[in-house]
């Protein structure tokens, strides 16, 4: 064991730790407190000024998240499950981020966190198996294993359209918000982007511009987020039932308790089928999409989800012809992660509204005064860039990661980010990522899907610290094998027919591979879980550092 390194702020710049990990959003905070509880000593960077990762930095007006608050929470400690009081069925941003500032208190971990510090290097010393890390502020901090924790989607996309540097107004990334917030009341404020950022923050920024224009050249499928304040009676009931909430959600498709439906779409009645929807569709969040278990696995049994969307959807949009261009028509419905909204389509039905297809009249240039498209130039004060991440891999790439034989991780990924089980890459031992490609990442929920992975990770060092073994890497076949089954499990799905950023279809030039596990969390969990219990196979273990 290496000492604790010194507190933020005043910490040593070049210190030995056992763990180096990097962010502290869901996954870091956690790595932070389960290893440390392990014994080790942990060293954590942060960009940000304070802990929270995406929720950091999404602070758009909206934002909420699509998963239920009471399963989007840690499940690691029984005492925190029961004393948090989550206010409402889908949290906002304010209340995951506060939840996440009340972890790092309740649990002493800012004291092992550099905030406003970024990893710029991190270089295996193939005679040590240590890394050496550094950051921008000086830090060269030697340890022996590294934790990728930066999040799949933290990486803001800002697209490349001519002249958006000379635009005169302001211009907002939904990933980038200012902490003050926005007042966009008597302005003309164009939204460009209509993903699930761009669908959460339009009803609300609508409410306050003069004039909106959506700049839409995708149209997405979104439910409502069917948000609702939780009462007591239903927080009680709700943390009563805790494990078996927690045991379902880990066996689940996707990390949270609710099962679909047990038979085919195609299989059930015309009035199971539309009972069925209807339930998800009160259930609210991204569960739409999982109904039936073959609604991304065939176009028939797809169809019926689509069908029963579209007609909630046409009813809501006074204008048919707006309908129309809001209609997805290029990709079934799930395909992209579908998104949740409160009234974003009745939001067209706003004097002060106006929908631009993009498809239709492309961007063409912005300038001091607004934006032109081929048709027509529209004037503009502010412009929201809701324009997405460079996803799963963007920020993982930034790193400068240097493995064996001075490869660099992005050379190892140059055709697609290959690991084995999401977890290791060949020639970078003991260098672990989370929640990333190869793993079901942005398919589940990202809180249990985070502790499933640092678990696993705590639970090899042990298995490394008893045999005194200094290192755990991942093979070469092992990985060129994961990589096949995800690509043939992913081709098995409706998933690749969409041209989303799962694919990274959404980054000019980025290799097309389909990113997420898609056999299940519980599945993908049975499939770590036993590889840990055969002795990592798949993995060599380095008993000494000639290996
Ligand atoms: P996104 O889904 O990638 O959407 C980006 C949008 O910007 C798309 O409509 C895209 O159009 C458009 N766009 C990008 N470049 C453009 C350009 N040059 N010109 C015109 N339009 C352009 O990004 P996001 O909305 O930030 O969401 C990303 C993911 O974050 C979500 O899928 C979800 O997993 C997560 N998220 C979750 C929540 C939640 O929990 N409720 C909220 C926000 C985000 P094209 O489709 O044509 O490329």
């Amino acid at each position: 064991m290496t000492a604790q390194p010194a507190p933020s702020g005043t910490a040593d710049k070049s210190a030995a730790v056992d763990v180096v990990v990097v962010g502290a959003g869901f996954a870091g905070l956690y790595a932070l407190h389960r290893l440390r509880r392990q014994g080790l000593s942990v060293r954590v960077f942060e960009a940000a000024a304070g802990v929270g990762g995406v929720w950091y930095w999404n602070r758009y007006p909206g934002a909420r998240c699509d998963v239920e608050s009471v399963d989007y929470s840690y499940s690691f400690d029984s005492a925190l499950e029961q004393e948090w009081n989550w206010t409402e069925k889908y949290a906002t941003q304010p209340e995951i981020l506060a939840y996440l500032n009340h972890v790092a208190d309740r649990f002493d971990l800012r004291r092992d966190i550099s905030f406003e510090t970024r990893v710029t290097d991190m270089v295996l010393d193939e005679k040590t198996l240590r890394w050496e890390v550094r950051t921008d502020r000086g830090d060269v901090v030697s340890a022996r294993f590294c934790i990728l924790a930066v999040g799949p989607l933290s990486n803001a996309n800002i697209p490349a359209i001519e002249g958006l540097d000379s635009f005169a107004g302001e211009v907002y990334h939904t990933a980038h918000w200012p902490h003050e917030g926005v007042d966009f009341t008597g302005k003309r404020v164009g939204v460009i982007g209509t993903g699930s950022s761009g669908i959460q923050a339009i009803p609300h920024i609508a409410k306050e511009a003069a004039q909106l224009y959506v700049f839409q050249r995708t149209p997405n499928y979104s439910v409502p987020a069917g948000n609702i304040p939780l009462d007591d009676e239903t927080r009680a009931a709700q943390k009563a039932g805790y494990a078996e909430r927690r045991r379902l959600s880990m066996l689940s498709g996707g990390g949270s308790p609710h099962q679909p439906h047990p038979e085919s779409a195609l299989d059930v009645s015309a009035e199971e089928l539309r009972q069925t929807y209807e339930r998800r569709w009160e259930l609210g969040g991204v569960l739409f999409s999982k109904a039936f278990p073959d609604q991304l696995v065939t176009i028939e049994a797809n169809d019926t989800a689509r069908l029963f969307w579209e007609q909630k959807v046409r009813a809501v949009i006074d204008d048919p012809a707006v309908a129309d261009v809001l209609i997805p028509k290029d990709h079934p419905i799930g395909a992209k992660r579908i998104c949740t909204d409160d009234n974003y389509f009745q939001t067209f039905n706003r004097d002060n509204v106006s929908l631009v297809n993009l498809r239709a009249t492309p961007i063409e240039r912005i300038d001091a005064s607004g934006l032109d498209t081929t048709e027509a130039h529209y004037d503009l004060d502010a412009l929201v860039l809701a324009t997405g991440f460079d996803a799963m891999t963007g920020s993982v790439q930034k790193l400068n990661v240097v493995g064996r034989g001075g490869r660099t991780l992005n050379e190892a990924w140059a055709e697609g980010p290959a690991t084995y089980l999401g977890l290791g890459v060949p020639g970078f031992p003991n260098l672990f990522n989370i929640a990333g490609p190869g793993a079901p990442s942005v398919l589940a929920n990202m809180v249990l899907h985070s502790e499933l992975h640092l678990n696993w990770v705590a639970d090899a060092i042990a298995f490394l610290d008893a045999r005194s073994a200094p290192a755990i890497e991942a093979r070469e076949d092992a990985a060129a094998e994961w990589v096949a089954e995800c690509t043939r499990r992913a081709a098995e799905t409706l998933m690749p027919q969409a041209n989303s950023w799962y694919l990274g279809a959404n980054i000019p030039g980025k290799p097309r591979v389909f990113m997420p596990f898609v056999g299940g969390f519980g599945v993908y969990g049975e499939i770590i879980a036993d590889v840990a219990a055969a002795g990592y196979n798949g993995f060599d273990i380095h008993q000494d550092l000639t290996a």
